[in-house]
């Protein structure tokens, strides 16, 4: 499953406990040259609660490199 689909799915807000999130992937944008070539390295995923809008950011690219992400889903969200 994709990232972004797991963590929609598996979102527990910190603030309502209710599950369910928005995500989507955004652009921390740099300046200059690693504004060009660097993009990859400065996206991040942001889950918004669907109850009370409560936003979490996340950096796919350590979530990405993870081995066992249902691992890391449980320790985030509880199991
Ligand atoms: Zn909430």
């Amino acid at each position: 499953m994709k990232l972004d689909d797991l963590i929609a799915k598996r979102f527990l807000c910190g603030k309502c406990q209710s599950g369910g999130a928005l995500v989507k992937r955004f652009a921390a944008t740099g300046t200059g040259l690693s504004r060009m070539f660097d993009i990859e390295h400065n996206v991040f995923i942001a889950a918004s609660c669907e109850n009370c809008g409560y936003t979490e950011v996340y950096n796919p690219e350590v979530l990405e490199g993870k081995d066992d992400l249902g691992a890391v889903m449980d320790l985030l969200f509880g199991g």
